[in-house]
Order: C-alpha cells, then structure tokens, then sequence
C-alpha cells in the first residue's frame, strides 16, 4: 500500500490525491486562480450595484423630481413662446419643441449662460425677471432672443423664450433707412437753401439769377425724384403682390420705359434699340413694373457715353420672360455686384451727385421683382458695360381666358 503510495505520489507532478477517484484528469491551478477571479468580480459587481443603488435611494430621499403642478403642461404646450422648466440642480426638466428648435438647450441644460444666471437668480429672490439675450450659434447669425423668466413651484423655474431675430433686423433695417432718407434729404434741400439766398443777393445780375434759378430747378426735381422713389420702395417693403395686378402688355412697358428716358438719350445721342417678343404678357402691378423697367433704361443711358448704344429686348424662356437691358456703359467692379442693389447704395458717390442718383432706382427694381413673382440678374464688367435681366412668370392668354371664364360664371 505504501509503496504503491509512493509509487503513485513519485507520479506525475500537480495530481490532487483527493480528487484522484472522482477525477481522473489532472486540475491546472492558473485556471483554477481564473475561476476564483471571475467569481470574486461578479461578487464586487454586485456590491457596487448594491451600495449605488442604496445611495440613488438616498438622493432620491432627498431629492425628490419636482412635479410639474396639474395642467401647467397643457398651457406651457399652447403657448406661442418656447418653454423650459428647469429644477434646483439646474436640469431642464420638461421644455417645448421649439426651445429645442431655437437652440436654448443642450443636452438637459439651458445653453445661453446669461439665461442660465437669469435663472439662478430668480431661484434666490423669486423675481420674475426679463431680459433681451444675443446668442452667437457655431453657424449662422447672430440670434436675438427675448427671455421671460418666473418660479412655477418652490422647485421649479419656468423659462418662456421669444425669438426676436427677424424683429431686430427690421427695426435696425428701419432705423438705418430713417437715419438715410434724412440724410439724403438734407442735400438737396440745403442746396436748394443756398441758392435762395444767393438769387436773393444776385437781383442786379440778371444772368447770375438765371443760372441760379436753373440750378434751383434742377435740385427741386431731384428732391421730388428722391420722395418719389422713397414712396415707392416704402409701397414695395413686402414683397407681396399688390391687390392691383393685372395682366400687362411688355411691349407697353419698354416703350414706356423708353420714351422716359428719351431726352436724355437724344441729349447724349445715345441710341435705344428694342427687340421684344410679340404677345408677351406678365401678371402683375402696372405702376411698379413701369418704374422698374424705366429705372433699368434710365440707368443704361445714364452710365453710358455719348454716342453710345443701349438695347431692350424681351423673350419668352421656359414659361418665363426675360426683359434685358444692355449697354455699352463704364459698368461696374465685380466685387460692387452684390452690392448695388442694395438702399441707397452708389458705386461712386461723387459721380452720382453729378448724374442726380439717388441709390434708390436698384433696390426699387430688386422689390418689384421679388413682388412680382421675379428675380434680377446682373452682368458687368468695367470698361465693356452692364446687362440686367429681370426674370418674371410669363402670364399665358388661356390663363386669361380661364379667369374671363370664372369671372363671368
Ligand atoms: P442711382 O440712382 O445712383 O443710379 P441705382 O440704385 O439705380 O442708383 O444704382 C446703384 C448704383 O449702381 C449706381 O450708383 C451706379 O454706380 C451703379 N449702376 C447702376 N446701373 C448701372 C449701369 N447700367 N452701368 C453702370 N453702373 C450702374
């Protein structure tokens, strides 16, 4: 027995003499250890979890989610301003799509850090406070929101934004074209004022009086021509269709737009060449067309040098009309492009003081575009000369002829 014990000990190497009969194949002690890890990490698991779990229960103890009162949910909902309900740990707890949409909120905080100390300090005195906060987004412009901040419960803020953006924009474009029109104003009246005084002081100089006089003249027309064009573009602010729209002839138009400006075409021998489709018709405001269309030629004629050329033409294109505009003129630096059409804008100042430009014809033509149904193109190039386009739907005869039809039903 013995020896047989001896012999089998002097076997192989790690035999476990106990679980010799059960088991017959050898037990290596790394997978051994291995089998001891696992089960010791899933025991720390556990109790990780547990001791996690008994702290949330604690915190909740403490804490618990503030309840949003009966019906607060409801009226928060129809309201038109964006709302955001934020708890005592600063969390957003319930906000409105468009609190999502206007980029008030990331994640569950308020983003804008004014809106945020807004809030903390009306959790502190219980004010209702309200304040105008700019947002710089990544992309995109500057945001301006109006912010109405209130406790709802002894846990709960209430937040109602406004997006003020587009408000803004019209107030500060407002401001700008009072503070414009004003200026503009001043010039010719202010020369109109000087030139008084001096016919006043030349009366024994009968030629003085009359070269004053004629420049008097020309001052005046130019401030009725400036209070005409600021009337017109003050009509055209919507860009919607006047209730006036009717069906128009082009050809009308062009000649119209051409017999305007032809004493100053014949004074600087400047030929008007007109080639315009026959039956061309748009739907839209006589009286705004006409003046678009004559600012364009007015301003080929007066761009352009003597003895120059300017053409009209007008063509049906894939259900449009595209009524152009060429001359041979001084034309205008590409970088200037984006810019003329804007109020008030003039590529040179000082020539426009002597041409009589007001700055106004371009952005009168870009709104009756946009009221119209249309667009405006422009091609330029220094020294060669410009050509703009002015794109509208075609108004076709059997819509007409439709409309004739309801009219009589
Ligand atoms: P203005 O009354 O000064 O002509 P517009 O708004 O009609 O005002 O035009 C803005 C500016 O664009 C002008 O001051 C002028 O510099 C430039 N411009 C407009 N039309 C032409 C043209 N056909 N050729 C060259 N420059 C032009």
């Amino acid at each position: 027995m013995n020896a047989s014990r001896k012999a089998s000990r002097g076997g192989a190497p790690g035999t476990c003499w106990a679980c010799r009969a059960p088991y017959d194949r050898p037990v290596d002690t790394s997978a051994g250890l291995a089998i001891a890890g696992a089960v010791g990490a899933v025991i720390g698991a556990m109790l990780t979890y547990l001791w996690r779990f008994s702290e949330r229960k604690q915190q909740t103890v403490d804490e618990p989610t503030p309840v949003v009162p009966p019906g607060a949910e409801l009226v928060l909902s129809v309201l038109s301003s964006s709302a955001v309900l934020i708890d005592s740990a600063d969390t957003v707890v319930k906000a409105s799509a468009p609190a999502f949409a206007m980029g008030i909120i990331n994640d569950d905080r308020l983003e804008p850090e004014e809106l945020m100390s807004l809030v903390r300090q009306v959790r502190r005195d219980g004010q209702v406070r309200d304040a105008d906060i700019s947002m710089q987004p990544k992309r995109g412009a500057t945001a301006h929101i109006h912010a109405r901040v209130a406790p709802l419960t002894s846990r709960l803020i209430l937040v109602l934004a406004d997006d003020r953006t587009r408000e803004q924009r019209v107030e500060s474009i407002r401001r700008d074209f009072v503070a414009n029109v004003s200026h503009e104003l001043k010039t010719p009246v202010g020369a109109l004022n000087l030139l008084a005084e001096a016919v006043g002081e030349a009366k024994d100089d009968p030629e003085a009086v009359v070269r004053f006089s004629s420049r008097m003249h020309l001052e005046s027309e130019r401030l009725t021509r400036l209070v005409q064009q600021i009337i017109d573009l003050s009509r055209l602010q919507n860009d919607i269709l006047s209730d006036d729209a009717t069906a128009i002839k082009i050809g009308e138009l062009v000649s119209e737009a051409c017999e305007h400006s032809a004493t100053e075409a014949e004074h600087k021998k400047i030929e008007i060449a007109t080639a315009v489709e026959p039956d061309l018709q748009v739907h839209g405001d006589r009286a705004q067309l006409h003046a678009a269309v004559s600012n364009l030629v007015e301003n080929a004629v007066t761009y352009s040098p003597e003895g120059s050329r300017v053409t009209v033409t007008a063509q049906l294109d894939d259900g449009d009309i595209r009524l152009t505009v060429t001359d041979n003129g001084i034309g205008i630096p590409g970088e200037e492009l984006d810019r003329i059409f804007e109020r008030f804008y003039r590529v040179d100042p000082a020539r426009a003081r002597a041409t009589g430009g007001t700055g106004l014809g371009l952005s009168i033509v870009k709104h009756v575009a946009a009221s119209n149904g249309g667009t405006v193109e422009v091609w330029s190039e220094p020294g060669l000369g410009s050509s703009f386009t002015l794109v509208l739907p075609a108004h076709s005869h059997d819509t007409e002829e439709t409309d004739d039809e309801e009219e009589q039903a």
